[in-house]
């Protein structure tokens, strides 16, 4: 459930109509409710309550602006980062470093350094290269980093091959049938504390039963780790839930059918469970609001021209994603029409033959479920400004981050003298 709705016609985020923001901000412009991300933290929270003592890590990398993160943080959530930057603008965000953990490939030794003088909750690593160095860089500075290895537990999740990260062949975790030797490996380097097993298969899921077999997995692996002498005291189940797009699709598992099958598998486990979400706290509570600039007539379809591109919601282009399209003014008819954007790329196209409100040069239209995956990957492809964004509370809203002038982007570049001549 959102909280963009139709009041006399005219969709409103909250008590604010669409429309104003429009007028007053300009598009195209990200619009997120604080109701609808209160409200999914309400329902994630419910799912789990007969866990003690859930940690419950938001995947910053879904959105990480401030003001989404600091209102997700007075709800009292953590956060899960990939990189020193989601680190730093969690912790300015207001999250307590004892609720993050560092998930990532890739981490660096900055980076590890960065985690540990702030004290975080949890390392999730991902290789036994990555393991070494990170002793290192505690050792050298005296401390010990709490760690978790994420495991690979070949599982197929069943989603866009781009966001499948459980399958043997996929870059992330250890080899579940390796486990026990990583594990034997790490207990030996002095700068760790292992302390947990992470798992995470990926994203947009729309069945449980995946989630399940690789929770199952983890499962079997902590009494192996313990028969092997390991205190593991932490379980990370990541993220992962997928939310409904297109309302004619089923709808994905709910939270509390997720919670319902975690409190189950998990059962006896003796740890302390910890989650990842991401898109089920933010995806929903988010639009795209984009102006129609033309429409031009198509072979059989028109093109609704739009001026939201796929540099500001790269999804459509990146993943085939489905966004429902809305009118914030719809006149009562429907049609079919392709909707793109201004880019100079074929791929910049929203969707195609797709049935949706009439809509003429100038009407406001709204990408629907842009909360997560939306602003946070948009770029400047074609010299486009970045995509503001505004927070909606009820009847208060503001520019949470400002769309930069075109001038931003031509002084950030510098002409060296010898090529200026
Ligand atoms: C992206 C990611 C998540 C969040 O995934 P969602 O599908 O948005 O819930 C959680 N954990 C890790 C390690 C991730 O990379």
């Amino acid at each position: 459930m959102d909280h963009f709705d139709y009041v006399n016609g005219a969709m409103h985020v909250e008590q604010v109509p669409m429309a104003a923001i429009a007028d007053a901000v300009g598009t195209p412009v990200y619009i997120y409710s604080t109701a609808t991300l209160t409200r999914h933290v309400g329902v994630f929270r419910d799912a789990l309550s007969r866990l003690a003592d859930p940690l419950i890590a938001f995947a910053v990398k879904a959105n990480p602006n401030g003001a989404v993160l600091a209102t997700l943080a007075k709800l009292g959530l953590g956060a899960d980062v990939v990189s020193g930057g989601e680190l730093m603008r969690a912790i300015a965000a207001g999250i307590p470093a004892n609720r993050i953990v560092f998930s990532g490939v890739g981490k660096t030794a900055e980076e590890m350094r960065l985690a540990l003088e702030h004290g975080i909750f949890q390392f999730n690593l991902e290789s036994e290269p990555e393991a070494e160095m990170l002793s290192d860089v505690a050792l050298s500075m005296g401390r010990k980093a709490p760690v978790a290895y994420r495991i690979n537990p070949d599982v197929d999740a069943g989603t866009h091959a781009k966001i499948s990260t459980g399958k043997s062949e996929n870059k992330f975790g250890i080899p579940y049938d390796r486990a026990l030797v990583s594990y034997a490996a790490a207990r030996d380097l002095p700068g760790l504390d292992v302390q947990g097993v992470a798992v995470h298969i990926g994203s947009q899921l729309t069945d449980l039963t995946p989630l399940e077999a690789a929770f199952v997995k983890v499962g079997a692996l902590i009494e192996q780790l313990r028969g092997d002498g390991h205190d593991i005291r932490t379980a990370d189940l990541g993220g992962g839930l997928g939310v409904p797009y297109d309302p004619s699709l089923p709808i994905p598992p709910l939270p509390a059918a997720y919670g319902e099958m975690v409190t189950r598998v998990t059962d006896g486990w003796n740890v302390r469970l910890m989650f990842e979400p991401g898109r089920v706290i933010v995806g929903n509570a988010g639009a795209l609001l984009s102006r129609v600039v033309r429409v031009k007539q198509g072979a059989q379809a028109p093109f609704v021209i739009v001026d939201a591109a796929m540099n500001d919601l790269m999804r459509p282009s990146l993943y085939d994603a489905w966004h429902d399209i809305r009118a914030i003014h719809p006149v009562g008819q429907r049609a079919t029409a392709n909707v793109v954007g201004p880019v100079c790329e074929t791929g910049d196209t929203f969707a195609m033959h797709r049935d949706m409100d009439v809509v003429q040069a100038g009407d406001l239209v709204a990408f629907m479920t842009a909360g997560a995956y939306g602003a946070t990957m948009a770029g400047t492809y074609n010299s486009r400004p970045l995509t503001p964004e505004v927070l909606v509370s009820d009847d208060k809203w503001a520019v949470v981050r400002a769309r930069p002038p075109i001038e931003a982007l031509i002084e950030g570049d510098s002409i060296p003298d010898w090529v200026r001549g």
